[in-house]
Parts: C-alpha cells; sequence; structure tokens
C-alpha cells in the first residue's frame, strides 16, 4: 500500500515512521510513505502557503493553489479511486471500521492542515473524505496523519508478527479486548489468574470471551448495545450481569 502525505513539516514524521513495526512494515516494501512537501508547489518568491483569511479574523489559511497543484501531481501517478483525505477536527471519527476499510484500498492521499485550516476550496472540490481523531483540536493534521497511518498499516497482511493478535484487539470485533498477563507468574503478591496457567485451551478461551465482554460492558455499554452478540456471547453476557448483580 502506498501513502501519500501532504503537508507542510515533513520533518515531522521521520520518527514515527522509522521505528518499530512501522519501520520495518516500510523496510519490507509492505508500505510506502511518500512525503510531499506543500510548500515545493507555490511558484511565488516567497514560498507563501498561507494568508490572511478573508472577513478578517485570528490566525492564517492554508492557500487553496498550492494544495490544489500538489494533489493533481501526487494523482497523476495514483489510480483514480484512491481517497484524499483531509484531516480535520469537523470530520467524520477515525474508529477501527474505518481502518479496517482504509487498508483495503491501494493507497491513500492525507492532507494535513495548519494555521486556523485550509482553505474551504479544498474541502468541496478536491477531497472524498474528512477524517478526525477526536474531538479535540490539535496545531496540525500531523500527528492525526501519523495516528492514521499507524492504525492503517497494522492491519496490512504480514506487517504484524502474528496478524491473529489483530483479531482479539479492542475494536476488532466490535469489545474492547481481555485482560493480559505475563511472566511472572506472582509479583509482591500479585497473581496471574489460575485459568491462564492451567492449559486448558477451552476454558481459557472461554475466560477470554467473559472478560472481554464484562470489561466492555462496565467500561463502554454503548459497544456493547450497537454489537450483535452470538448466542454463547448472551449467554456468557447473562451470567456477568447476574454476578455483578445488578441491571447492566
Ligand atoms: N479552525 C479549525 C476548526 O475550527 O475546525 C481548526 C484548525 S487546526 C488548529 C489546524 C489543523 O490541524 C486542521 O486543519 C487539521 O488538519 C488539524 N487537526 C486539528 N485537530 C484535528 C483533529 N482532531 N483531527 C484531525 N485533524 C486535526
Amino acid at each position: 500500500m502506498f501513502i501519500d502525505i501532504l503537508t507542510l513539516f515533513p520533518g515531522m514524521f521521520s520518527g514515527p515512521f522509522e521505528h518499530s513495526i512501522m519501520g520495518r512494515a516500510r523496510e519490507r516494501d509492505l508500505l510506502e510513505i511518500n512525503l510531499v512537501d506543500i510548500r515545493d508547489y507555490t511558484k511565488d518568491k516567497h514560498s507563501v502557503t498561507d494568508d490572511y483569511p478573508y472577513g478578517g479574523g485570528a490566525g492564517m489559511v492554508m492557500k487553496v493553489e498550492p494544495i490544489f497543484r500538489a494533489v493533481e501531481d501526487v494523482k497523476k501517478d495514483r489510480p483514480s479511486e484512491v481517497p484524499t483525505v483531509l484531516l480535520s477536527p469537523q470530520g467524520r471519527t477515525l474508529n477501527q471500521d474505518l481502518v479496517k476499510e482504509y487498508s483495503t484500498c491501494k493507497g491513500l492521499i492525507l492532507i494535513c492542515g495548519h494555521y486556523e485550516g485550509v482553505d474551504e476550496r479544498v474541502r468541496e472540490n478536491i477531497i472524498t473524505d474528512e477524517i478526525s481523531i477526536g474531538d479535540y483540536v490539535l496545531t496540525g493534521g500531523e500527528l492525526p496523519a501519523m495516528v492514521l497511518v499507524n492504525a492503517v498499516a497494522r492491519m496490512l497482511p504480514s506487517v504484524l508478527g502474528d496478524e491473529d493478535s489483530i483479531k482479539e484487539d479492542s475494536f476488532f470485533e466490535g469489545l474492547l479486548g481481555y485482560p493480559q498477563y505475563t511472566r511472572p507468574r506472582e509479583y509482591r503478591g500479585l497473581k496471574v489468574p489460575e485459568i491462564l496457567l492451567s492449559g486448558d485451551h477451552a476454558r481459557i478461551k472461554r475466560w477470554r470471551s467473559k472478560q472481554a465482554l464484562k470489561r466492555t460492558l462496565l467500561r463502554r455499554p454503548d459497544l456493547i448495545t450497537k454489537k450483535k452478540l452470538s448466542g454463547r456471547q448472551e449467554k456468557l453476557l447473562a451470567e456477568i450481569r447476574e454476578e455483578l448483580g445488578d441491571d447492566k
């Protein structure tokens, strides 16, 4: 998969994309990241990328021309169906379903805003999607782009050592993940649940399913309401509700 990132600050991406799983995915050509400096698409002597807002007001707005030119240039070599995504606090909130969907695309073109954001004509004319990473405002779209790329990259085939682990992550199946433990089996009197040491895989599987459901019920009941539970999960949930002794 390729991801073209249009930004005024390409240098911000060097650390996060060089290490760990992201670095290895790039080394193994599973993920191609192409950083595009929007400033390279200015035509004036001072390479101006922002200007005062029409109508007055605080801050600067990213100019329309360099962004149009950068997107058009990048798209020349890319399949036409690739999403062009503006990172924006006003967009649809990123979630795991959307991440899964993006991970099946051949590529993505991401536009990072800065200052007070981009000229509205960008939003109206050249993007296909507008994505937010949450209801708060950051100084630029670079960190949101890194979040999106990281989440998408780990869904790509062969990027993670054990691909099955994805399926047990929070949100993959619409629930939170189950609790995890590792050695030592006892630390300062704090013990690992006996069942995980039992070697009984069927019981461990059941325990994990139940813990995932319990966690989700207690922390994110909205996910339980949205999810279509299997018969087995319904039974476990009934058990949990009884144990909790309330009407959760
Ligand atoms: N004036 C804009 C508004 O009220 O919506 C906020 C602009 S913000 C300071 C500058 C840039 O940061 C945005 O254009 C966007 O690219 C990025 N940004 C900030 N918060 C974001 C978020 N929660 N999700 C995605 N991008 C965000």
